[in-house]
């Protein structure tokens, strides 16, 4: 199949040869029947297999061009698998500008069990250079960073982590397989949180990955067994039929977004807008090397911090709260949702202070977006003079 959009529309699941249903079936079944006991079974046990999850895992697989697939039951799950390859002593090299719930499992988790990471601009090859030590093992980047929206250098990070014996990880969350595919520019391992674009509703909590290499998706495939955190039956159908209409959500979220960041950028309380589909954005020439497309997702640096809260009550049709990637426009602001787990000095170190606004795009008609913002800050404004 020629076409990306056509391959996501096909890939996963054909038709049942048995029924010919054109959609998976949902096996809740927990034991699959042995009739002789010598005969091998590709699926005994639902956590160590389940064939509405292969589908997925197959697909997700394939998306990405990797070698072998994964469910699991969230996003940070994904993640947890991903830092339980390494060992006591391993030190990984992270983006700076990562979700809270990354952050949280180093501190609050892996740190017990001595697995150490430093945090960088991975954007910034000299910085990510500087960073590797002896013990560093594998750089884990996430792309494009959160909320701030830098650009990583995908194929430049993966020659370099290969000249140095690491293992390349991208957190794919933003991107989604349809706008990167990490595999192909070179990573090891790519990870998503399943919940936000993929499954795209706002109604499911799920994690993915993909290994470009047998070796490294038979170690992935031990820790998801061993450690049991995998996608149900009924949630991996739900991610499935996601990935069959990402393309279509993706192309006019990302194009509502790209009119949005023009027009935010015009309006008075904005300081700054980050987007790399904006020519002046510092990320604009690595993305347009690099990906193909520049995401639903907007932050801005509002000009007065007073205005937020006025706004977010003032707001008829955007939603405020955490999480991103559904149907619906929502604004997150990392102090409250996506970076609460961080500590208030660590915030103001990465300036993600009380004016910082992150937009995930949905469906709607520009118009109205840019409309329901304009009241709200108007009322905002009035209020506080
Ligand atoms: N990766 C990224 C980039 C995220 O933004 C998030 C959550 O917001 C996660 C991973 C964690 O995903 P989940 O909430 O599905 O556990």
């Amino acid at each position: 199949m020629p076409h990306r959009t056509s391959r996501f529309v096909h890939t996963g699941f054909e038709r049942d040869p048995a029924t010919g249903a054109l959609t998976p079936a949902i096996y809740r079944a927990v034991s699959f029947h042995h009739q002789d006991p010598d005969q091998h079974l590709r699926w005994d046990y639902s956590r160590s297999g389940n064939p509405t999850r292969d589908a997925l895992e197959g697909a997700i697989a394939a998306l990405e061009g990797g070698v072998r697939g994964f469910a699991f039951a969230s996003g940070n799950q994904a993640i947890t698998a991903a830092f339980l390859l390494f060992a006591a002593g391993d030190h990984l090299i992270a983006t700076r500008d990562c979700q809270g719930g990354t952050q949280r499992l180093v501190r609050a988790v892996l740190g017990r069990f001595g697995i150490k990471v430093t945090y960088v601009d991975t954007d910034d090859l000299d910085a990510v250079r500087e960073a590797v030590r002896p013990e560093t093992k594998a750089l884990l980047v996430e792309n494009f960073s959160n909320p701030f929206l830098r650009v990583s250098d995908i194929p430049a990070l993966a020659a370099f982590a290969h000249r140095q014996g690491l293992k390349l990880i991208v957190d794919n969350t933003f991107l989604t397989p349809y706008l990167q595919a990490p595999l192909s520019l070179g990573a090891d391992l790519v990870l998503h949180s399943a919940t936000k674009m993929i499954a795209g509703h706002g109604d499911v909590t799920a994690g993915l990955a993909a290994t470009a290499d047998e070796e490294l998706g038979r170690a992935l495939y031990t820790v998801q067994n061993a450690t049991g955190g995998m996608l149900s039956p009924d949630d991996s159908y739900q991610v499935l039929r996601g990935l069959h209409t990402l393309p279509i959500r993706m192309e006019r979220a990302q194009a509502t977004a790209q009119g949005l960041a023009e027009w935010l950028l015009g309006q008075p309380e904005v300081a700054l807008v980050h987007y790399p589909g904006l020519s002046e954005d510092p990320g604009r020439a690595t993305a347009a090397r690099t990906v193909r497309g520049f995401s639903n997702m907007v932050t801005v640096r509002l000009e007065d911090r007073r205005l937020v809260a006025p706004m977010a009550r003032h707001l008829e049709m955007i939603r405020v709260g955490a999480g991103f990637g559904g149907p619906e426009t929502t604004i997150s602001l990392p102090e409250l949702h996506c970076h609460a787990a961080l500590t208030a000095s660590e915030r103001e170190e990465r300036r993600l202070t009380g004016e910082i606004l992150r937009f995930s795009v949905g469906l709607e008609e520009l118009a109205d977006i840019e409309g329901d913002l304009r009241q709200a800050l108007d009322r905002a404004e009035a209020g506080i003079q």
